[in-house]
């Protein structure tokens, strides 16, 4: 039977093992190291369907209707996404994504999503997996996105290992603007170049290690894209253009993020062709058809 681990985006407590069809509670306490009083301790209730690769979660919340004062009851049933999560608030279940939270394997171990140990550091793995090169040369490697968030999704990455924009500093200058360069070769050698504009850019706080450009069709038509995070994260000023990392690096040495840039994504979700504003993902989703059609 396959097995179900409930694992920390942020590696903050151990793997917690869901076995199959059982029911399990989690919220603050030991097991999750979660300590915000926000957060209860019968937070949500997860049931694993190892063998289908998803978890049932139900967010427990306070009954008011004063029959049972104070007692927690389940609120909703929803899959184990990257929605969901965000609807169970304080703690997260994931269906097999990246940044993952929860895996199903075959294997009674807990699964890492890549060899190299935890998923932060998963584009190391893949910048040497040959699969997932489209482009190669003495100071950078081209990748395909795991999780593509439009039609073309390349990250462009140097041999040097450079944790994160953070630690860029005047002599990477060159560097980066080769990863530039390489960037637009990548776009200009692709077909919906003519149709569909690209950007090159950083986001302001990586979640992966190993310094990384993205190269983003701007039609983000994709089923990666999944929620507001994603789609401010490309969309708003958290995605820093690499022409002004290379500014920054020449006038001041190092490149400065904005203080709250964080709070960025949490922006309300705009069209970045027409600035509409839409209530959801799908409702932009569908908006975004009448821009790039197939
Ligand atoms: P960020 O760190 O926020 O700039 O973005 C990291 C990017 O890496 C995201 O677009 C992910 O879809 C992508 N990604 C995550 N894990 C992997 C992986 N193992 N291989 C390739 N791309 C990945
Ligand atoms: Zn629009």
């Amino acid at each position: 039977m396959p097995v179900c681990w409930l694992i920390s985006e942020e590696g903050n407590h151990k793997p917690l093992r869901l076995p199959h069809l059982q029911t399990v509670v989690l919220g603050r306490g030991p097991e999750t190291t979660i300590k915000d009083k926000k957060c209860s301790r019968q937070q949500v209730e997860l049931k694993a369907e190892c063998n289908k690769g998803y978890v049932k979660v139900k967010q427990f919340k306070e009954d008011s209707t004063g029959s049972q004062g104070g007692t927690k009851r389940p609120r909703e049933s929803v899959s184990g996404d990257r929605e969901s999560q965000r609807e169970a608030q304080s703690m997260k279940a994931a269906k097999q994504t990246e940044g993952i939270s929860l895996s199903a394997s075959h294997s009674d171990a807990p699964k890492r999503n890549e060899s190299a140990g935890h998923w932060s550091q998963g584009l190391k793995t893949s910048m040497q997996d040959p699969n997932m090169q489209v482009y190669k040369d003495d100071k950078v490697v081209v990748i395909k996105d795991k999780y593509p968030k439009a039609r073309h999704h390349w990250l462009v990455l140097p041999w040097q290992s450079i944790p994160s924009l953070k630690a860029l500093r005047a002599e990477h200058c060159d560097l980066v603007k080769h990863m530039q360069e390489v960037a637009d070769q990548m776009i200009q050698q692709c077909p919906d170049s003519s149709s569909v504009p690209f950007r090159t850019g950083y986001h302001a706080i990586p979640s992966m290690s190993h310094v990384h450009l993205h190269v983003i069709s701007q039609d983000f038509d994709s089923p990666c894209l999944k929620n507001k995070k994603h789609w401010n994260s490309f969309t708003t000023d958290y995605f820093i253009e690499s022409m002004d990392v290379v500014q920054m690096l020449e006038t001041n040495g190092k490149v400065a993020v904005k203080e709250g840039a964080s709070e960025l994504l949490k922006l309300p979700l705009r069209c970045h062709m027409c600035h509409k504003e839409l209530p959801t993902i799908p409702a932009l989703k569908e908006h975004l058809k009448s821009h790039f059609p197939r």
